[in-house]
């Protein structure tokens, strides 16, 4: 079953059932506190608190996803991308815990031929939270799940928040047993790898207050209005229905990580590092077109940021896989051959798409080629010097003076066994930081042009901002 499959499947059923189906919106989330959207109810906000009314009160979608802070997670799991593709079904005040549990296992488990994903209900578990007896006995005695695969988890896996106070609730998770082939028995409680999440419904039915940290909080009361808020991976059912090992081995993914094997002359299989890398390089390279397509550019800020840091990760990662010449022009157009057909936007747009990433990898190459051959000579030098630490000096003159990022040195350095003394690093750019603004304070008495000053300033001072904005984006929902 094709992904596009998949998503036509999702959708048609809760049209069917009376849901409005809406087009994604943006990666580029309208929230300020976050950089991305990172969640299928991000776009759905203000009609889960009742700011704006919803246009229905059921709703679904497919919305397209991004989560940074799922980056380093990637190719090492079967699981998780840094853009995936979220479907979601929304009840505002409509139906609650028996209509969202009936719906989700209906489509599972419905034969293909009518419509459903054909899932076998004997591969299928699930978990509650502790306290929702509610749930259990639905799961239990209106879908007759059979006891033992339900599971009961405590707030850090099964319940909702924000972080703020405002609405919270219980969940209920879905998860597929790959089994014994990939981990231990015993339930989604105990293995996250043989027992893959699909779906998470959110029951969010309380209020919570008095805020003391991601699961330390109170449930001070019921919330007036009672919402559902679902989501499933559409990559992870894709990689199950296809019979293959993860998700960039699906049908959106495969033929950029095909493409980059071809490139490298490597087989995909014989050496697990390799693996892992072709993997990071398949999904960030989609990640790097949908994020353009979205109108991010790489910058050193920001979202323009992290895409230049996907982007950059990609070139790094096929030059340890021995490819030197630029990848973006052979793997951009695999990967948006790939995608074109669920996001004919990005066919419309290539021109100006393929052009940017080219342009940015260009940028990189340059860049690269001055700072690795002066941190290989420092790394070296540290290894003779028979320390396991790279000074945070040799880290700062990279940055400052080569533009070499700091992400890459790390990673760079701990590819050689080595560690980068962070402290010092850290503290050097906080006096560089305290300079730049000492400087521009001069400066600004001295130019009366204050378009100049702002000029200087953006050069000065946003250079390395990126970092500390790549720190901030691991916000989770
Ligand atoms: P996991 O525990 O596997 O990291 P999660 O609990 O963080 O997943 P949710 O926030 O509940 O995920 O998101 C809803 C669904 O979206 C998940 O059940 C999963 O199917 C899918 N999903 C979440 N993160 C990713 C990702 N990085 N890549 C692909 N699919 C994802
Ligand atoms: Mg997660
Ligand atoms: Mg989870
Ligand atoms: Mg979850």
């Amino acid at each position: 079953m094709k992904t596009a499959e998949i998503a036509q499947r999702y959708l048609s059923y809760f049209e069917k059932n009376d849901h409005l189906i809406v087009p994604s919106a943006s990666l580029v989330s309208d929230d300020p506190s976050l950089l991305f959207t990172v969640a299928g109810m991000v776009p759905m906000i203000p009609y889960l608190t009742g700011v704006v009314p919803a246009p229905h009160s059921r709703i679904a979608d497919l919305q397209k996803c991004i989560r940074t802070n799922d980056i380093e997670e990637v190719g090492r799991t079967a699981r998780h991308g840094t853009f995936f593709q979220m479907l979601g079904n929304w009840s505002f005040g409509d139906y609650f815990k028996e209509g969202a549990i009936r719906y989700a296992w209906e489509l599972l488990t419905g034969s293909e031929s009518d419509g459903g994903l054909g899932f076998d209900e004997k591969d299928l578990w699930v978990t509650v939270f502790e306290t929702d007896d509610e749930a259990e006995a639905i799961w239990r005695d209106v879908i007759g799940l059979k006891p033992e695969r339900i599971q009961r988890l405590g707030r850090a896996d099964n319940y909702w928040n924000t972080g703020q106070p405002g609405p919270g609730g219980p969940d209920s998770e879905i998860f597929f047993d790959r089994g014994p082939a990939y981990g231990q028995d015993g339930g989604p409680a105990v293995d996250d790898n043989r027992f893959l999440e699909i779906w998470n419904l959110v029951f969010m039915q309380d209020f919570i207050d008095n805020i003391r940290g991601k699961t330390e909080f109170d449930i001070v009361g019921e919330l007036p209005m009672k919402n559902i808020d679902t989501g499933m991976g559409l990559e992870r059912v894709a990689f199950l229905k296809q019979g293959v090992e993860n998700m960039y081995e699906t049908d959106q993914v495969r033929p950029v990580l095909d493409r980059a094997v071809e490139l490298s002359g490597l087989r995909y299989g014989a050496e697990h590092a390799d693996d892992v890398r072709f993997r990071v390089v398949a999904d960030h390279v989609r990640s790097s077109l949908m994020l353009l397509s979205d109108g991010v550019r790489p910058s050193n800020e920001g979202r323009g940021y992290i895409l230049r840091r996907l982007m950059r990760r990609t070139v790094r990662s096929m030059r340890l896989l021995g490819v030197d010449e630029p990848v973006f022009p052979e793997l951009f157009i695999a990967s948006k051959e790939a995608m074109k057909s669920a996001y004919p936007i990005l066919e419309q747009d290539w021109a100006q798409l393929s052009a940017a990433a080219n342009a940015e990898e260009e940028t990189f190459r340059r860049t690269l080629d001055a700072g690795s051959t002066i941190l290989d000579l420092a790394l070296a030098d540290t290894k003779k010097s028979g320390s396991e630490t790279l000074k945070g000096s040799e880290a700062f003159l990279l940055h400052d003076t080569y533009g070499f990022p700091i992400d890459l040195t790390l990673e760079i350095a701990e590819e050689a066994g080595l560690n980068v003394d962070r402290v010092a690093f850290d503290s050097l750019m906080q006096e560089q930081r305290s300079r730049a603004k000492a400087d521009a304070r001069n400066r600004k008495r001295q130019i009366a042009d204050v378009s100049v000053y702002g000029d200087l300033r953006a050069k000065g001072e946003t250079a390395f901002l990126g970092y500390d904005e790549l720190e901030a984006s691991s916000t989770v929902l």
